[in-house]
């Protein structure tokens, strides 16, 4: 077993379940563990306080136990699955019969850092973001099939772009089990057609489930602008929330296809809907004052810390451009998905842009991920996205 020696008093955040060692808290490691293989972590004193997956990197361990006595094995994971589909089922998310789309594992808020599983219909779409969970991916597969037990048929894994390159693991994606091309999954009775092959994440946002069905409470009889549509998840909850027109827009062509594609698969031939290949500040720009509901879901602005004051301007702008032209009694669905920007943070762009334009606004409801995508209360950082419903005056 290789062991991690921490340095003096850097044991305390591991003390508190936090599931990540940095680099900066080990003093010694001995043998030379590979990527992605288990590793005990010691104190300073010698006593073993968690093991995990090594890493190199800043994020030097990701930890999936804080037993001595619990080996990582096929039971392992096993374990930790079937907790996961558990909670799923008993808040209701998984099981129903209006909806098939859903998050079975979200990091470390299932307490398996580094892997991420979305059900979509009969497939499971598997990303590792870590090397430990690249390597036992067909472990985790075993596992995920006996958990489910016959409610999916396929696994797709999809890690080309979430494995750090430099670990040179070279994953590639595709089926590990299965491969059927039906990809149309239900959400809330809604229907979408999931691209896991190209599309981005997974293949849809799973994560803005509930806000799309909250929106849908206020589309009636409303003008709907939803900017950064990508599959057009917002669009076709204010279609059948009874929205009076709804335009979706997207720079990517790509996107705007698949927002056309699932309006179709819900709304064949209703005239309401128009989408449009532009992009989003040029076409905040040149548009008229139509719109009286508008969401705005831009693509992380910030990936990394050091991007926060241009992100913070860029949610900023982006905001003051709807609040310019939002028409009276109107709402904003407003959110931010970057990591690095806190709630305040957030708050504070769109306060600023509310203030620049002079508008009178209210916040009717701060919004968050969903259940499925839950917050390991130990780590604080796995809470990400964030969102403001706001009535302009
Ligand atoms: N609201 C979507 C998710 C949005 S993801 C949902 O509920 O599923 C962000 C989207 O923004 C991507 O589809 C990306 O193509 C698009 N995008 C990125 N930069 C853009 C820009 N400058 N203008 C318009 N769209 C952009």
């Amino acid at each position: 077993m290789y062991k991690i020696i921490l340095k003096r008093g850097k044991e305390e955040s591991l003390q508190r379940f936090h599931p990540w060692v940095f680099s900066g808290a080990i003093a010694r490691i001995e043998g030379e563990p590979e990527e992605g293989e288990v590793v005990d972590v010691y104190t300073s004193q010698g006593e073993f306080i968690a093991k995990g997956h090594w890493q190199i990197g800043s994020i030097a361990v990701r930890v999936l136990s804080f037993r001595a006595d619990e080996a990582i094995d096929t039971d392992f994971w096993k374990r930790r699955l079937a907790t996961a589909y558990a909670m799923r089922q008993h808040i209701g998310i998984a099981g129903r019969s209006d909806n098939n789309t859903y998050r079975l594992v979200h990091g470390e808020g299932d307490n398996l850092p580094g892997l991420v599983i979305d059900i979509y219909a009969r497939t499971a779409v598997m990303q590792a973001h870590s090397a430990g969970m690249h390597l036992v991916r067909m472990q985790i597969a075993a596992a995920l099939n006996e958990v489910m037990q016959g409610a999916i048929d396929n696994i797709y894994y999809k890690s080309e772009t979430t494995l750090p390159f430099k670990a040179d693991l070279y994953p590639e994606n595709g089926f590990l089990q299965g491969g059927s091309r039906d990809n149309v999954a239900t959400e809330y009775g809604l229907q979408f057609h999931i691209d896991w092959l190209k599309g981005q994440k997974t293949g849809f946002f799973v994560d803005q489930r509930e806000n799309r069905a909250l929106l849908e409470r206020y589309a009636h009889g409303r003008s709907v602008l939803n900017m950064f549509c990508y599959t057009g998840g917002f669009s076709v909850y204010a279609m059948r929330g009874g929205a009076k027109l709804v335009h979706s827009v997207d720079s990517s062509a790509k996107a705007i296809d698949l927002t056309n594609k699932n309006i179709a698969l819900n709304f064949p031939g209703d005239e309401r809907h128009e989408a449009y290949a532009e992009d989003a500040f040029k076409y905040l720009d040149r548009m008229g004052d139509q719109y009286d509901l508008i969401i705005l879901d831009p693509p992380a602005f910030a990936k990394h810390r050091d991007a926060l004051r241009n992100a913070l301007q860029g949610y900023r702008k982006l905001n003051v451009k709807a609040f310019e032209k939002i028409k009276p009694g109107g709402i904003l669905f407003t959110f931010s998905c970057s990591q690095a920007v806190s709630k305040e943070n957030f708050r504070t762009a769109v306060f600023t842009a509310a203030a620049m334009t002079g508008r009178s606004v209210r916040i009717l409801h701060q919004l968050t991920q969903p259940a499925d995508h839950p917050v390991n209360i130990y780590h604080p950082e796995g809470e990400y996205l964030k969102g403001l419903v706001l009535y302009v005056e």
